[in-house]
């Protein structure tokens, strides 16, 4: 776990959203962890992916190197270093050898093209903003969702954290791929009311090549959460032509059926939509998935319901996405 200088624990945050409905039950504050082991083609999240603070770049912002360039002059790698633009806007940064990731361009950009993805937070600072939602949890069953990223990778500060909300009589949810040591895991469930993960694909070969990384972990460790009795919601990232076939869905229901039991209270099925793009844009990334998109909308809903439909004859609760009640 990452110490301050004063010695206080702290995690590397990319965002925190208030008021999210979709991940876990009620109104609930939702913080994300930076960091994650996979590299899922369809991440719309790539900012969560690196373990270390970026500089992440809104050409569209910046008002023009012409007019303002304090970016390249608080620089100390100096001015004549090269950068990329179009137009007199500022596109990259990254061409500049050995950043020191010092933050000082970003801190000086008046428009705020450039920003910084990942800020180092305590329990104490993250608890301040949980806390002044508290109402919102009690009247609506809400409460607190760590998300990502993945979180079992700043497992130790995710299960301090966890404790926090629940000495503060806090709901607690994780979402977590759960590709990590099965003890990680199951000390950040100490604290951990509701499991929230994504069974991406039923064969590892196919599971490697779209997020990087076989299913095994990850099947034993879903399997290990259900034995723990933790209520458990599974999600199915429903990508077109990649895991969508009859013959990945029934595989899929018969695992959940056959090893997980009655342990699911809810199989979600999310449909893919192309986001993110931009995110990959500011840390100049190429979109993994290039130009693939969707059948069109009606055509699409309907495979869901389908495939939502198969579920059911293996008595799974399944829905469509994922603003149904959970529990
Ligand atoms: S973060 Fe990198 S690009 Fe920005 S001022 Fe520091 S060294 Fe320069
Ligand atoms: S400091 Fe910001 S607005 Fe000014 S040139 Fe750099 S990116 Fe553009």
């Amino acid at each position: 776990m990452k110490i301050t200088e004063d010695g206080e624990p702290y995690g590397l945050i990319t965002n925190i959203q208030k008021y999210t409905i979709h991940d876990g039950p009620g109104i609930r504050t939702e913080i994300f962890f930076k960091g994650c082991p996979l590299r899922c083609i369809w991440c719309s999240n790539p900012e969560g992916q690196s373990y270390e603070q970026q500089i992440g770049i809104y050409p569209s912002k910046c008002i023009g190197l012409s007019k303002c360039s304090l970016c390249i002059n608080s620089c100390p790698r100096g001015t004549d270093t090269p950068i990329k633009t179009e137009d007199d806007r500022l596109l990259s940064l990254q061409e500049i050898p050995e950043c020191k990731n010092c933050f000082r361009c970003a801190e000086e950009c008046p428009s705020r093209a450039i920003m910084i993805w990942g800020k180092k937070m305590s329990v104490p600072e993250l608890m301040k903003v949980i806390l002044e939602d508290r109402n919102f949890y009690l009247k609506t069953g809400g409460g607190v969702t760590l998300s990502g990223g993945e979180v079992m990778l700043q497992w130790e500060f995710a299960a301090l954290l966890l404790k926090a909300c629940r000495d503060a009589s806090i709901h607690t949810c994780v979402e977590s791929s759960l590709y990590c040591p099965t003890e990680h895991m199951e000390k950040v469930y100490e604290a951990t009311d509701l499991v929230i993960t994504d069974i991406k694909h039923m064969d590892t070969e196919r599971h490697k090549e779209y997020t990087g990384v076989g299913n095994e972990l990850i099947l034993k460790n879903i399997k290990r959460t259900a034995e723990l009795k933790k209520p458990l919601v599974i999600r199915i990232p429903v990508v077109p032509d990649h895991n969508n076939s009859e013959k990945n869905i029934r595989a899929t229901g018969e695992f959940i059926r056959d090893v997980l039991g009655n342990h699911v209270i809810q199989l979600q099925l999310i449909p893919f939509r192309k986001i993110g793009t931009e995110k990959y844009a500011t840390l100049n990334l190429p979109y993994p998935m290039g130009d693939f998109s969707p059948p069109e909308r009606s055509v699409w809903e309907k495979n869901l319901l389908r495939l939502t439909e198969i579920m059911k004859e293996y008595n799974i609760p399944a829905v469509a996405g994922s603003s149904q009640k959970m529990c």
